[in-house]
């Protein structure tokens, strides 16, 4: 089979970095995005400034401003990042169609039909490089491989604004002495495991047979045993994005009651988030909707930073949004209905977070035992109240704490 080309790029601390090209006065300072020191939330980005201080995307604002009390918190502004990466697509779709966007600052390219075209094919690679940052003015890393894992393996090594690719038959080498934490599929627990067996690098893995690596890990210990050699088949994924999924329902009489129309909007961001969860989405906009009962329709809707796909992070903001809108009304309402649009197919940084990974866990259980058992089998406290007005199953009566979901 012939050898792939697959180049990957990522933007260099890619909020910070818009951040400091629009005020100049903090480069060289610790900028951290994602929100003000007391607040609740993660940092989102920190500038290598930042990461002097041990700071690091995903940590907890609070603790990031303990480790580094000088730090420039910013809370970020989604809609200047979105322009931002839509300039970095529109310049890498000038080299070739299969582009995929794999979050708002990251792309794979898959140059393997584009070779023949250029005569001289690092020197493209540089080209490109060398395109993004001249149009966008932000620094940007990228690696180069025979698949998605390598390229993206080899940006890491690049950083920051580096070029780095992994040769033909150097592939070992290159695995040897990377950290395990490197690899895509190794959360923290995998990784607590394998420090017990005295595994640290890459290159500890190749000791352990298939067969224990996946009576250990069960699936994933086959996908970690491709994933230490370096093999890895996935394409790029190119289909286009949903721009967004939304869901509402117009009520048979008007609603006042406050109880009824929160479990209604509980509801409707259960039922959008299966979509999301079934074609990895993650979304950056979520918005309410209202019409009330004199037809006139209002709209609230909040931009994220970090995208979100889990229902009870998502109901409560809608939750939120809702209320802003719905508290200072007269009105009772017609329809109630939510929307997550600016869908990207990244997992967020927190899902580094212990409990993402229990979050992504629980919502492809549900999504199971729905499956398997009618939606109304699982419902969460809230949803509840509307047993009966949506026909739900009857005779299986699990509950779903929100609580546990929106931890
Ligand atoms: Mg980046």
């Amino acid at each position: 089979m012939r050898r792939r080309c697959i180049v990957h790029i990522d933007i260099d601390a890619f909020f910070a970095a818009v951040e400091e090209l629009l005020d100049p006065s903090l480069k060289g300072k610790p900028v951290i995005v994602g929100g003000l020191p007391h607040e609740r939330g993660v940092a989102s980005t920190a500038s290598y400034e930042a990461r002097k201080y041990g700071v690091h995307s995903g940590m907890p604002l609070r603790k990031a401003y303990q480790l580094c009390p000088n730090g420039v918190f910013v809370r970020g502004n989604y809609q200047i990042y979105s322009a931002f990466s839509k300039k970095l697509f529109r310049v890498l779709s000038r080299y070739t169609p299969d582009v995929e966007e794999a979050s708002l600052d990251e792309a794979y390219l898959d140059l393997t039909r584009c070779r023949p075209l250029y005569s001289s094919f690092f020197h493209t690679i540089r080209d490109i490089k060398h395109k993004v940052e001249k149009e966008l003015g932000l620094t940007v890393s990228v690696g180069v491989g025979p698949n998605k894992l390598l390229a993206k393996l080899a940006t890491s090594k690049a950083k920051p604004g580096g070029l780095f690719e992994v040769e033909a038959g150097g592939e070992e080498k290159f695995l040897k002495n990377l950290g395990i934490a490197s690899l895509p599929g190794i959360g923290p627990k995998t990784q607590v495991i394998l420090r017990m067996l005295n595994i640290h690098k890459i290159g500890d893995l190749w000791g352990l047979p298939r067969a224990t690596l996946r009576s250990l890990f069960g699936l994933n210990g086959d996908e970690l045993y491709l994933q230490s050699r370096g093999i890895d088949s996935r394409p790029l994924v190119m289909t286009s994005i949903p721009k967004s999924v939304s869901r509402e329902t117009t009520f048979l009489e008007d609603i006042w009651d406050r109880r009824l129309l929160l479990a209604h909007l509980a509801y409707l961001c259960d039922r959008l988030t299966l979509p999301l969860r079934k074609a990895h989405l993650f979304a950056h906009i979520i918005e309410v909707k209202v019409r009330y009962s004199d037809f006139k329709t209002e709209v609230r809707r909040r931009l994220l930073i970090s995208p979100l796909q889990e229902m009870g992070k998502i109901y409560r903001i809608a939750q939120d949004l809702f209320l802003q809108l719905f508290s200072s009304s007269r009105l009772s309402l017609r329809l109630v209905g939510v929307k997550a649009s600016d869908l990207v197919r990244a997992r967020p940084l927190s899902l580094f977070e212990p409990y993402s990974e229990r979050q992504e866990k629980l919502g492809f259980a549900v999504d199971q035992v729905r499956g398997k058992y009618g939606f109304g089998s699982l419902l969460t406290i809230r949803e509840r109240m509307l047993e009966g007005l949506y026909g739900f199953e009857k005779e299986r009566g699990f509950v779903l704490k929100t609580a546990s979901l929106t931890k």
